[in-house]
């Protein structure tokens, strides 16, 4: 069952179902009022019959006669009986309907209605203990038929029916409406989401015009309000945006990769080609072709493992205490092994260098800026640390080419090298910052550049004090 069908449907059976609730309740309460309305009144007619009656002791049997006709009710009966249930006097009534009603001898009040399984009619029956004159104590029953009662139950079907059909009619008009207001946006958004997947065009909603394709002029639209469906829409909207940004992310990243990979593939086969045709003739050769084609290997290699560091810092999600100022000076003194003839310093203010977070990557961040800081000068490097009540900073500082201004955001990009011609010399693949950048973002850190051209750059990596986020 459709959405649509389950709103009209649910709507119009909980309409119904309180309409039938409450126009049963009106017509039994307007029963109950109306009928002991007219048992007070017969009451009233009986009293006075029976005072009537205790004024006229000894008077003729035509006299007594006259005398009840003129209490008799307009559609009614009155009756005197005895304890064995024998008129006493001949029943007074314009109607033979009451000639079956049944007799009861009471001794004391009673009054009720009841219905005539026949006709259907109702009567109202009142009946009063009385002393004859012979000081027997009789029965009067005096009756009366609902003629105006029944006549008023009727209208009152006929209005609640009518009522109930007034009430119900705009209940399904307003669902429609109401089904109609909420499907139509949702209609559009899974029909948009239908022709992305088809067409993969990255469509988005248009979110000014609500009922657009349904002869809705857009002037004629007035700005829409911000409701939910608003809200639903734009950040549809968003979410395809960045769907579309993640995606071509993702291809500038495989197109950037393949196309790195492929460089120093052509050159290994060209001097695999170049030995194979003239090695040979020209063994001079072979030293050179085996040195690129190790040099390409290793560049490959460094390459694929960035690329893998990449793709893995994302899944580890091992997270434990940290001392910074432990893992930076450990890999200061791995450099300090490798590159004897440069000079790294290290200086630190004292302070609490402990944070949280993944060893392993943490790791990465010293070694990626300072092998830049090394390639990318020729002089000392200097690292320096120092801390406030939140945050630890982490400065990387040379004294080399530097960064233009406006290369200075774009380095942190993927694959992204301001001198691409002199970057292969120094090894670089381009992905060294944008990994440390993706390491220091998971870690609620920053890393920002300042830097001259020709007068060196400093790398700030700001990272919080014990974080928490496992
Ligand atoms: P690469 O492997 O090329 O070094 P990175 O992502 O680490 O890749 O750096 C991107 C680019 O930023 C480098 O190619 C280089 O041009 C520039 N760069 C990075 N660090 C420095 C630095 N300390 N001094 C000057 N330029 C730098």
């Amino acid at each position: 069952m459709t959405l649509r069908k389950k709103i009209i449907l649910f709507s119009s059976v909980f309409m119904f179902l309180v309409i039938v609730i409450s126009h049963t309740a009106i017509y039994f309460l307007f029963y109950r009022t109306a009928s002991s309305g007219e048992i007070d009144q017969l009451s009233v007619q009986a009293d006075a019959l029976v005072e009537g009656l205790a004024r006229s002791n000894s008077i003729s049997e035509e006299a007594r006669s006259d005398l009840l006709s003129a209490y008799l009710p307009a559609n009614g009966m009155i009756r005197i009986i005895d304890e064995t249930g024998a008129d006493i006097i001949p029943i007074q009534t314009k109607s033979q309907q009451y000639q079956n009603l049944e007799k009861n001898y009471t001794a004391s009040e009673t009054s009720r209605i009841v219905q005539d399984n026949d006709t259907g009619s109702n009567f109202a029956i009142i009946e009063k203990p009385v002393i004859w004159e012979n000081g027997d104590i009789v029965t009067v029953q005096v009756a009366n038929e609902l003629v105006y009662l029944d006549e008023t139950m009727e209208t009152l079907t006929y209005v609640l029916f009518f009522s109930s059909a007034v009430i119900l009619i705009p209940t399904i008009i307003a669902s429609i409406a109401l089904s109609r207001f909420l499907l139509t946006p949702i209609q559009k958004l899974k029909d948009t989401m239908r022709r992305n997947i088809h067409n993969k065009n990255w469509q988005k909603i248009d979110v000014e015009s609500r009922f657009k394709g349904e002869n809705w002029q857009k002037s004629n639209v007035e700005k829409r309000s911000k409701d939910e469906i608003y809200e639903m829409e734009i950040t549809f909207n968003e979410m395809i945006d960045s769907l579309k940004e993640n995606f071509e992310k993702q291809e500038a990243f495989v197109s950037n990769a393949s196309h790195e990979l492929k460089t120093p593939i052509q050159i290994i086969k060209s001097y695999a080609q170049l030995i194979e045709r003239q090695g040979k003739k020209r063994p001079e050769l072979l030293d050179e072709s085996v040195g690129a084609i190790d040099s390409e290997a290793d560049r490959m290699q460094n390459l694929v493992e960035q690329l893998l560091l990449l793709a893995k810092h994302k899944s580890e999600n091992k997270k434990q205490g940290v001392n910074i100022q432990e893992v930076v000076e450990q890999v200061i003194q791995t450099f300090q092994k490798a590159y004897p003839e440069r000079r790294i310093q290290f200086d630190i203010e004292e302070g609490n260098y402990e944070t949280f977070g993944n060893i392993d990557q943490l790791k990465q961040i010293p070694y990626i800026l300072i092998e830049n800081a090394l390639k990318y000068s020729e002089g000392d490097v200097l690292v320096s640390m120092y801390s406030d009540v939140k945050k630890s900073f982490i400065r990387f500082k040379d004294f080399g080419e530097g960064i233009a201004s406006e290369d200075q955001e774009k380095i942190f990009d993927r694959f992204y090298r301001v001198d691409r011609a002199r970057n292969r010399e120094t090894g670089g693949t381009g992905l060294g910052l944008a990994i440390a950048k993706e390491i220091i973002e998971a870690h609620g850190g920053e890393i920002t550049v300042e830097s001259e051209v020709g007068q060196g750059s400093t790398f700030i990596w700001q990272i919080q004090k014990n974080i928490s986020n496992k």
